[in-house]
């Protein structure tokens, strides 16, 4: 297994694309994603289930491009989406309406009912009262559909406290407590049908203790439900498995989780379908950037950069580390401590704090690392920045698959 980013001769590659051949190119900011590396995970998920009936559905929004949802969607991959807009976006790059199944705290009728149009694997629902409506929606299409609930585990993923999701004081899915009630009253439902049980307890997880908690959990409450004569067919135990950001971190492994959740699922007939969005598109992604200037105000040195919050915004929002490496090394040069900074003029456009790293000078190129995922989907015209362009390398050939925004984009619709 290759790394899909290494220097070779001082000069970083993606594959065996040298990078400042795109950035020269392309321009910056711009993202580059290596195909193989986004393969290569996703196959990593696939083997390590083996002969368990399962169902990988990506988390959409975690990278919603066309050309990596279309190459993910020819790897065999299904698609968990979370708006009416990703359902378009995995409709246009090829993907299969019957794999994916759609999650979310508050679908509006107009998504419901655009996915049972395409018709959907099945709905993650979070309330009664979403199901109600799904109900009614599916009713006057004359159609049953199929239907899981998402459950709140109660268990903490000991991650950032804006992306854990699975604690009873978050607004995400059901009690455990409540869902035997839910799913005997929605048996009078007509036309919907509960064959699922599903949850999601956060993302960005390092330790795999809280998950296997959360599978423990289900499975449990699978059985009691069963018992009760609810005829369950799969279980959904959602995304949330983190990748390295830093280089003293360590990934789980996925293929040992995996396989734990097959031996602990073997037996009881459920299809496991598993949600991974960051661990399949994270580390396949970087985010390429020119020195603008350096400057000292006070104590503090700064790299001021061409990318800012509006490119990528997760150290701003989660205070996250992304690696900061140059293009070209030179290590003559030596090293320098300083904020990495962008144009945005807010005090959080940063993209690094009292970082230790090369002593880059204006005009050299940098790599933010690790920004597959949740990089450009939260990317915004914020200081009226065109969004950047995104790229994709495969082997030693490359190609633009999202062109940079123009002026004339940041003022479409306005009148
Ligand atoms: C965000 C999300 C995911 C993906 O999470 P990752 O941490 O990126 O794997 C999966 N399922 C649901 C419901 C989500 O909200």
């Amino acid at each position: 297994m290759k790394p899909a980013y290494e220097y070779r001769d001082h000069s970083l590659f993606c594959e065996d694309v040298p990078l400042s051949e795109i950035a020269s190119e392309v321009g910056t900011p711009c993202y580059v994603y290596s195909a193989g590396s986004i393969r290569e995970k996703f196959e990593a998920y696939r083997e390590a289930f083996g002969a368990t009936p399962h169902r990988i559905c990506y988390a959409v929004k975690a990278n919603f491009n066309l050309s990596v949802l279309a190459l993910l969607a020819r790897a065999g991959a299904g698609f968990d989406i979370v708006s009416g807009g990703e359902l378009f976006r995995v409709l246009r790059a090829g993907g299969d309406p019957a794999t994916v199944v759609f999650s979310g705290v508050g679908k509006t009728a107009e998504e419901i009912d655009y996915a049972l149009e395409a018709g959907i694997h099945s709905f993650n629902c979070e309330s009664e009262a979403e199901l109600a409506l799904l109900d009614a929606l599916a009713a006057r299409r004359g159609l049953v559909a199929r239907a899981a609930i998402r459950v709140n585990p109660d268990v903490d993923p000991a991650t950032h406290p804006y992306i854990a999701t699975g604690l009873k004081e978050h607004k995400f899915g059901i009690d455990m407590a409540d869902a035997v009630g839910v799913y005997e009253r929605a048996a009078s439902l007509g036309h919907v049908r509960l064959v699922g049980l599903s949850c999601h307890i956060g993302s960005q997880l390092l330790d795999t203790d809280p998950l296997i908690e959360a599978v423990d959990r289900m499975l449990e409450l699978a059985s009691r439900l069963r018992a009760r004569g609810v005829v369950l067919t799969h279980v959904d135990f959602g995304g949330g498995l983190g990748i390295a950001y830093r280089p003293e971190e360590r990934a789980p492994d996925v293929r040992a989780f995996i396989r734990l959740l097959s031996e602990k699922v073997a037996g009881t007939g459920l299809e496991v379908i598993i949600e991974p969005g960051r661990s399949i598109v994270g580390e396949a992604g970087v985010l390429l950037t020119r020195v603008l200037y350096r400057k000292r105000t006070g104590r503090k040195e700064f790299v001021i950069v061409d990318a800012s919050m509006s490119d990528l915004i997760r150290p701003a929002l989660y205070q996250s580390h992304h690696e900061i490496i140059p293009l070209r090394r030179v290590p003559a040069l030596g090293e320098v401590v300083a904020d990495v900074v962008g144009p945005v003029c807010e005090t959080g456009d940063f993209l690094a704090r009292d970082r230790r790293m090369a002593n880059v000078m204006p005009g050299d190129l940098l790599a933010v690392c690790s920004a597959g995922a949740y990089g450009f989907v939260l990317a915004s015209n914020y200081n009226a920045r065109p969004r950047p362009a995104e790229v994709l390398v495969e082997g030693d050939r490359w190609r633009v698959v999202r062109a940079r925004e123009t002026y004339e984009d940041l003022i479409r619709g306005e009148l």
